[in-house]
C-alpha cells in the first residue's frame, strides 16, 4: 500500500528525524563529513539487515563449503549494489564439503532424539541410517596395547572425550553449592580430566580440535563413528570443530546428552545409536578473498584497508564470529562511499577466508600485495564480537600512538568515551588478521570488543546465532570504523613505522606462510 505524503512534508519529517539524531551526538571539532558520517551510522543503519542475511539465509561459512561461496558472491554483489567496486581475489583451494543434515537417536535401552551434529568436514553416513552399540574409549597401557584393542572398535560408536560430571556452569555452582562442596567437587574434576587425557595419549594418537588422528585410526579399524564432546563450560553450549575422518561420521554431542550415553555404556546399559548424516566430502574448490575498494584521489598508492574474517566454524550461524565484524566492515564501507565518496588515499576491505585455519586469506592477500603492506596507512581489524569496541592499541608501533591521539581527538564523545587506550601496546602474533600485517611493521590494528560473554556462548560455538547480536553496539562500531577509516585517510601524516623496544626474551613477530591448500592443512 501506498500514501501519498506532499514532498515537502517528508523533507521536513526526515530533517527533524537527522536534527534530532544530530543533536545526540557531541563532535569536538565541527567536520561535516564526520557528523554525516555519524547520520548514516545512526540514522540509516544497514548492519541488521546485513547480518541477517548474513546469518539466517546464508548461514554459517565454513572454508571449502557452498555458504562460504554463497558469501563471497554475496559480498561482491552487495558492494556492486551499492556502486563500489569488488572482486572474489582465490586465495587457493581447500577440501570441498557440504554438511546436510544430521540425526541423532538413542534407541537403546530407550528412546530419545539426541543434540548432536558432524563435526566440520566429516564424512557422513552416505544419507543412511547406521545403528551401532557405544563403547568408550578404553585404558591401555601404551599404543600397542590400543591397536590390540581395536578390532573392539569395528562396528561400534566409541566415545572419546571426558564425561563432565556436570553441565551447570561453574557460575550455577558457585551460586548454590557450598564452599567445601565446591572445592571438593573442582578438586575431583581437575583429577579425572588429567585422567581422560592420560587415557587419550596412552593410545599414541591425538584428538586435535575434534577427533582428530585418533578418530582416523579408530576409523581405519572399521569404527561406525567417532563421538565426541567439547563443553563449553555454558549453558547448553559446544564449541564444535572439525574432524579428519573420511569413512566414518565424526560427531560433536552435547555435554548433557554426551553424559547420557557415557553413563549407559559404563554401567552395562547397552546404549545403541542411529546417525544419519548426508555430509558428503567432494573435490578440492577454489577459496577467495572479498574485497573492496574506493580508490584514493590524492595518494592512491597509501592504502587504508578495514578488515575482518568471513569464514567461520559452522555448528551455530557464525554470527558474532565473525558476522558482526564483516557487517561492521560492509557498513563502514557503505557510509565511506555516501559521506566520503574521494578519499585522499586507498580505502580498501578485505573479508578474509580460512581465518579460521590460521590466518590464511589476510596472510595471502599480504603475500600476493606487497604494494598494500608498503603503502599501508592504517589497518583495522575486529574480530571479537558483538560488542562495541573498547580497547585499542598502537600495536607496538611507537608512532602510531600520535596518530591514534589525533584520529580520537576528533571522534563524537557518545564512541570515544568507551575507548582505553594502550601506547605502545604490543605486536599482535595471532589470534586475528591483523597479525598478518603487522609481522610486517605495518601498521595494523585490533579494535578489542567488550566480551559479552563471548568465549563460553559464542566464539566457535553451536550458540552463534543472529540473536545473540547486540545491534547498537555493532552500529556504535560502524560508525567508528567509517570515522576512523576517515581520519586516516585524511591524515597529513603518514603513520610512522617504529618499532617499540620489546621486552626482554620477546621478538617482534614473524611473518607465517599461508596454508592455501587442505593437503598442507591437514599434513
Ligand atoms: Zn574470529
Amino acid at each position: 500500500m501506498t500514501i501519498s505524503v506532499p514532498r515537502r512534508a517528508l523533507a521536513a519529517a526526515l530533517c527533524a528525524l537527522l536534527a534530532r539524531h544530530a543533536d545526540a551526538q557531541t563532535l569536538p571539532v565541527d567536520d561535516p563529513v564526520l557528523r554525516h558520517i555519524w547520520a548514516l551510522g545512526m540514522d540509516s543503519s544497514r548492519v541488521g539487515a546485513l547480518l541477517q542475511t548474513l546469518s539466517d539465509s546464508i548461514g554459517p561459512r565454513l572454508t571449502g563449503t557452498p555458504q562460504m561461496k554463497a558469501a563471497n558472491d554475496w559480498a561482491v554483489a552487495t558492494y556492486t549494489k551499492w556502486g563500489i567496486p569488488a572482486r572474489n581475489e582465490q586465495v587457493g583451494t581447500w577440501r570441498g564439503w557440504r554438511r546436510g543434515t544430521t540425526h541423532l537417536d538413542l534407541v537403546q535401552p530407550r528412546v530419545r532424539t539426541l543434540e548432536g551434529t558432524v563435526l566440520a568436514w566429516s564424512a557422513g553416513t552416505k544419507g543412511r541410517d547406521v545403528t551401532a552399540p557405544v563403547v568408550i574409549l578404553p585404558q591401555v597401557a601404551d599404543s600397542d596395547a590400543f591397536v590390540r584393542w581395536l578390532p573392539q572398535a569395528k562396528g561400534k560408536f566409541v566415545l572419546v572425550s571426558f564425561p563432565q560430571p556436570t553441565c551447570r556452569p561453574d557460575d550455577n555452582l558457585e551460586k548454590w553449592s557450598t564452599a567445601p562442596s565446591l572445592a571438593r567437587f573442582r578438586a575431583q574434576r581437575v583429577r579425572d580430566t588429567a585422567s581422560w587425557n592420560a587415557r587419550v595419549r596412552a593410545t599414541g594418537y591425538g584428538l586435535s580440535l575434534g577427533t582428530g588422528t585418533l578418530g582416523r585410526r579408530l576409523e581405519q579399524a572399521g569404527a561406525a563413528g567417532v563421538v565426541a564432546s567439547r563443553w563449553s563450560d555454558g549453558w547448553g553450549v559446544n564449541k564444535v570443530f572439525f574432524a579428519r575422518t573420511e569413512l566414518a561420521p565424526s560427531l560433536d554431542v552435547s555435554c548433557e546428552d554426551y553424559g547420557l550415553l557415557f553413563r549407559l555404556a559404563e554401567n552395562g546399559q547397552g546404549p545403541v545409536l542411529r546417525v544419519r548424516s548426508d555430509a558428503e566430502i567432494t573435490a578440492d574448490v577454489p577459496t577467495y578473498n572479498s574485497v573492496a575498494e574506493i580508490k584514493g584521489s590524492e595518494r592512491p598508492n597509501e592504502y587504508v584497508l578495514l578488515s575482518a574474517h568471513f569464514d567461520s566454524w559452522d555448528a551455530g550461524s557464525g554470527t558474532t564470529d565473525n558476522g558482526t565484524g564483516t557487517a561492521v566492515m560492509m557498513e563502514a564501507m557503505r557510509i565511506l562511499h555516501a559521506a566520503y565518496p574521494r578519499p585522499k588515499r586507498t580505502i580498501l576491505v578485505g573479508h578474509w577466508i580460512s581465518e579460521e585455519e590460521g590466518l590464511n586469506g589476510s596472510r595471502a592477500f599480504s603475500e600476493d600485495h606487497p604494494e598494500v603492506v608498503r603503502g599501508l596507512q592504517a589497518l583495522f581489524n575486529q574480530d571479537n564480537g558483538t560488542g562495541r569496541i573498547v580497547n585499542v592499541s598502537a600495536s607496538g608501533l611507537v608512532g602510531a600512538g600520535d596518530a591514534w591521539g589525533r584520529w580520537a581527538s576528533r571522534l563524537p564523545s557518545e564512541i570515544s568515551q568507551y575507548l582505553n587506550f594502550s601506547f605502545p601496546g604490543a605486536p599482535s602474533a595471532g589470534g586475528s588478521d591483523n597479525a598478518s600485517f603487522i609481522c610486517y611493521g605495518a601498521p595494523a590494528f585490533g579494535l578489542g570488543s567488550l566480551s559479552w560473554d563471548y568465549g563460553t556462548y559464542t566464539w566457535h560455538t553451536n550458540r552463534d546465532t543472529y540473536d545473540k547480536i547486540w545491534l547498537d553496539d555493532v552500529k556504535n562500531n560502524a560508525t567508528l570504523v567509517a570515522m576512523l577509516a576517515y581520519l586516516a585517510s585524511e591524515d597529513p601524516s603518514t603513520v610512522a613505522r617504529d618499532r617499540r623496544v620489546m621486552a626482554a626474551g620477546q621478538t617482534w613477530p614473524a611473518c607465517v606462510k599461508a596454508v592455501r591448500k587442505w593437503s598442507d592443512f591437514t599434513r
